[in-house]
This record gives C-alpha cells, sequence and structure tokens, in this order.
C-alpha cells in the first residue's frame, strides 16, 4: 500500500502519520464519540414499520444520548433505501447493509459488532418489542445488572405457535447444560462487558439468547407484554424456526452428541453378535455365500466406530 521512505525525513514522517491515522481508525472502527446506549435493529422487509418504530424509539430514548444501528438483512421492499435515507439525514442512525438475506441471528451478531454504546439493545423491527420499555431496561442495567431479559408475560400468536414455543423452551431449559431463562427472546439490553464477550466469540450460527446466559455475570428478567406484529408478516417460517430450535438444541446441550456416542457403541455391539453368529452359521451349516458375512460384520463395525468417534 505504501512505498517505505528510507530517505526522505519528510516523506517518512508522512508515512508515519498515515499509518498512525489507519490504526486509529482500525480501533474505533466506528469513528467518533460513543453513545451511553445503542440499539441494534435486524431489519427484512419491515418498510411498513420503521417509520412508526423510530419515532417510537427517539421518543422513548429522549433523555438519552444513544444511537440506533439498523442491520438491513437483504431487504427487497425498500427498507434500505428508507434506511440510508434515515442514517444520512441523522447523525445518531448508523445502517449496516448486509449483501444478501442471512438471517435473524446473524443480522442480530452484525450490529452488535458495530454497536459502540456502553450499553447495546437487541430489538426487533416490527414492534413486537415496544421501545416504551427501554426506560425500564436501562434503569435496571443502572442499578448494576450486566444484563437486562425481556421474559414475554403473553404472547398475541395463534395457539399452535404459542404451545411449540412453550415446549421448545422447557425442552431447552431441560437439556442445557447451563440455565437458559424461559420465555425470553432476543430482546434486551447487554453491557459493552457482555457485547465485547459475544464478539470474540467464534461461532457463526449464533442462538444469541443461549450465548448470552451462557456468558453469566449479573442477569435480570424484566416481564413485559409482548404485542402481535404492526405490520408486515413474520419472517420465521416453520422450517426456520426449526433449524433455530435445532441449533439451540445442538449448541447447548450434550445429549445429541452423547446420543450418537451411545449408538455407536450399540451399532458395534451389533457387529459382534453378528460375527459369533455367522461364525457358528457356517461352522454348523456351511451354507453363506462366500464373503457375505465378513462384508456385513465389516460395515456395521467400520459404522459403530464412525458413530462413537463423531
Ligand atoms: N429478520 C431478519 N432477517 C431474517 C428474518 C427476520 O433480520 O431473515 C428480522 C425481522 O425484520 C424482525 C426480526 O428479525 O425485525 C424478527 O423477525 P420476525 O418478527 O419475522 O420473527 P417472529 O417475531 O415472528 O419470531
Ligand atoms: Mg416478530
Amino acid at each position: 500500500m505504501f512505498d517505505l521512505p528510507t530517505e526522505d525525513p519528510e516523506a517518512a514522517l508522512r508515512f508515519t502519520r498515515a499509518l498512525a491515522g489507519m490504526l486509529a481508525e482500525r480501533e474505533t472502527g466506528n469513528p467518533g464519540p460513543k453513545p451511553e446506549v445503542s440499539v441494534v435493529v435486524p431489519v427484512l422487509d419491515e418498510l411498513a414499520n420503521l417509520p412508526q418504530l423510530h419515532e417510537r424509539l427517539v421518543a422513548a430514548l429522549d433523555s438519552e444520548d444513544f444511537e440506533v444501528v439498523y442491520v438491513d438483512d437483504g431487504s427487497r421492499d425498500g427498507s434500505c433505501e428508507y434506511l440510508r435515507d434515515l442514517a444520512a439525514a441523522q447523525p445518531n442512525v448508523t445502517l449496516v447493509e448486509l449483501a444478501r438475506n442471512f438471517g435473524h441471528q446473524i443480522a442480530i451478531s452484525a450490529g452488535l459488532d458495530y454497536a459502540r454504546g456502553r450499553g447495546v439493545v437487541i430489538m426487533d423491527a416490527d414492534l413486537q418489542d415496544p421501545p416504551e420499555v427501554l426506560p425500564q431496561f436501562i434503569e435496571k442495567w443502572r442499578q448494576g445488572h450486566d444484563v437486562v431479559y425481556a421474559v414475554r408475560k403473553r404472547r398475541k400468536e395463534p395457539w399452535l405457535k404459542r404451545s411449540a414455543y412453550a415446549a421448545f423452551y422447557r425442552l431447552l431449559q431441560r437439556v442445557a447444560n447451563f440455565e437458559i431463562p424461559l420465555d425470553s427472546g432476543d430482546f434486551c439490553l447487554m453491557d459493552r462487558k457482555v457485547v465485547d464477550i459475544l464478539n470474540g466469540m467464534p461461532e457463526r450460527n449464533r442462538f444469541v439468547r443461549g450465548i448470552r446466559s451462557w456468558v453469566g455475570l449479573g442477569q435480570v428478567g424484566l416481564a413485559y407484554e409482548r404485542e402481535g406484529r404492526f405490520a408486515g408478516e413474520t419472517k420465521y417460517t416453520f422450517s426456520r424456526l426449526v433449524y433455530l430450535a435445532l441449533d439451540g438444541l445442538v449448541s447447548f446441550s450434550y445429549i445429541p452428541l452423547r446420543a450418537i456416542t451411545l449408538i455407536g457403541f450399540f451399532v458395534s455391539a451389533v457387529s459382534f453378535l453378528l460375527a459369533i453368529g455367522y461364525a457358528v452359521q457356517r461352522i454348523a451349516f456351511g451354507l453363506n455365500p462366500a464373503g457375505f458375512a465378513t462384508i456385513v460384520v465389516a460395515v456395521f463395525f467400520l459404522a459403530g466406530i464412525q458413530l462413537i468417534t463423531m
């Protein structure tokens, strides 16, 4: 990038300054003074919600020094253009544009990377998480809790979906290696030290509410009424919810791995029994086609070994 100046002292000075400037920029990432509170909002096709969301956010955080980090997760309905204008017009609005739709959890992770506040809120763009409860979050945080997470009192959602959620959270709590609070989603406020820990973790496919609890520190729940969606449709199709649930279970429990190991032992045991069985049959009757027993026993034995070592 630079020609290393060796003779000319002026050039050497310029070089050092340029390098220092580059490093300084790298360190802050997002230059300018750091706000007290950042709000990270993942957005996929939420144009009908954004104006009201932003207005209510600004009103709720009126007395705070805050920034809003919108993460556009590949919207196609003009949300991104709307947010670009908003970010250009308002200095405390940042827009992170993802190159395509990566999914809710990845959008949140990207937003956490850009947020600079001493406290960072995660909330949805569809107004299911009402901005009006944020002052309560902030109050709890100032009392010294590192994570303030929202706990849904009631969901205004169809019954089948509600029961599926309830079953999932109870299952997750039973099988997880540590405590994950029931009925809490991503809506939360985290202290900078928690955000730094999350940002430093190598996971790509994150179940954010899970690692948030895994971190530990001082966590407190805050009950709130979860609203119905203000406008538009849910972006979580049934299959995406199933994958999210699987991510949660597989990432936070040893049970699936242990089950696989047990199946491995079982299959290996079957291979030994088969070997004995075929040997006896061979001696007693000599009926088998040549090689058949060897193949079957080898297949079972290797499958067992593979499952165990997984
Ligand atoms: N979202 C996103 N990327 C996706 C799916 C959803 O950024 O691939 C956003 C969406 O715009 C909303 C939030 O994530 O702000 C939660 O999505 P949604 O309301 O559809 O989920 P639900 O509340 O039905 O679980
Ligand atoms: Mg929603």
